[in-house]
């Protein structure tokens, strides 16, 4: 991503000059040091010297020059090896600032690209019903003879989009919630209590379609939300309904395993074919129901929700199914 790019390389950048400034620093350092060193060896070397060199011998006459000579090469030696020390640490470093800026904004990367997508999907799904019923409003107004009888349809079709709309917004309002909760919240509960009371709100979905739900609860007590786990519930339930045909059975059952509260709720449904299993919890995934008869509504928001509220609980959903056979969800708190 091309802003994410010039992040990296300004990162990137930011970590080099702090760890040259500090290697060039020790360089001179160490350079000042070994330069005052090698001066007092040698001042040391060349004192002696100069005592032999009393004895006239010609071999020591030119001490004095060798001995700045030395000095020069030594530091000259010094520089260099410094000087191609840092251009390695040069090296590494910007390779390792590069990979460490990387891993470092990764994250942030990818919670700023989900949170785009689901913006720009969150402003679709809200557009598309206000633009239909701008379109319906605009033609009959232009309709000079418009009846009684059709401005009452008209009212009623923009009823159901308004319907639509107070649900995506209660969903996504949710949505906001959840992700700000605080466990602070927290109380006992009976966990068999929440789960009955959600089936009994469900109950009437079930009962237009002549399905039945089948539950087997045992007395669980846990910490939680009451209202966010009914609501987790209901989802499940929800969905296990809809996606389900007339006259199946779901069933729903409470136990304990392992220490874990678990949940499962069983249905005879569609399913969910493997290659829409990795997605169904993402916000806005919807899996294609176009070869059904009849359409299902919703937003694809529900299992997102669901995930979150498991979560915010130190929960998980899991999820097994086979298209044509059926699903089963399970929540393990
Ligand atoms: P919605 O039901 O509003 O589309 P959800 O987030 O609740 O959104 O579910 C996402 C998708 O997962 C659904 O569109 C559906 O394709 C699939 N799904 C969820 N529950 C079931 C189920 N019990 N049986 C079959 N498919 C399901």
């Amino acid at each position: 991503m091309m802003r994410f790019n010039s992040t990296y390389l300004k990162l990137t950048g930011f970590y080099v000059l702090i760890i040259m400034a500090i290697s060039i620093g020790f360089s001179v350092a160490i350079y000042r040091i070994s330069a005052i060193e090698i001066g007092r060896g040698l001042g040391r070397q060349s004192r002696m010297l100069q005592e032999l060199s009393q004895t006239n011998n010609p071999f020591f006459q030119d001490f004095e020059r060798i001995r700045e000579q030395q000095i020069e090469d030594s530091n000259n030696e010094i520089r260099t090896k410094l000087y191609y020390f840092n251009l390695l640490i040069l090296l590494l470093s910007t390779v390792g600032s590069y990979y460490f800026a990387r891993s470092t904004l990764k994250p942030i990367e990818e919670s700023y690209e989900s949170q785009q997508r689901f913006t720009a999907d969150a402003s679709h799904e809200l557009r598309t019903p206000l633009t239909a019923m701008k379109t319906e409003i605009e033609v009959a107004l232009r309709d000079e003879k418009l009846e009684i009888g059709e401005a009452k349809e008209l009212l009623n079709s923009n009823l159901e989009e308004i319907d639509k709309l107070e649900q995506l917004s209660k969903a996504l309002l949710k949505l906001a919630k959840t992700d700000a909760a605080i466990k602070d919240d927290f109380r006992d509960l009976s966990l068999k209590e929440v789960l009955a009371e959600s089936i009994e709100k469900v109950a009437p979905l079930a009962e237009k379609k002549a399905i039945v739900l089948a539950s087997d609860l045992a007395e669980l007590q846990a910490k939680g939300d009451k209202q966010s786990l009914g609501e987790l519930f209901v989802i499940l339930l929800e969905n296990a309904i809809k996606y389900s045909p007339a006259k199946s059975k779901i069933n729903i059952a409470l136990q304990k395993i392992e220490n874990h509260n678990v949940i499962r709720i069983k249905d005879r449904g569609i399913g969910i074919k493997a290659s829409d299993l990795p997605h169904i919890f993402e916000r806005f995934y919807r899996a294609d129901h176009s070869r059904n008869k009849e359409k299902v509504d919703g937003y694809g928001l529900g299992l997102s929700i669901a995930k979150q509220i498991a979560e915010m609980h130190g929960g998980k959903i899991s999820v097994t199914s086979t298209a044509g056979r059926g699903s089963e969800f399970v929540v393990k708190l």
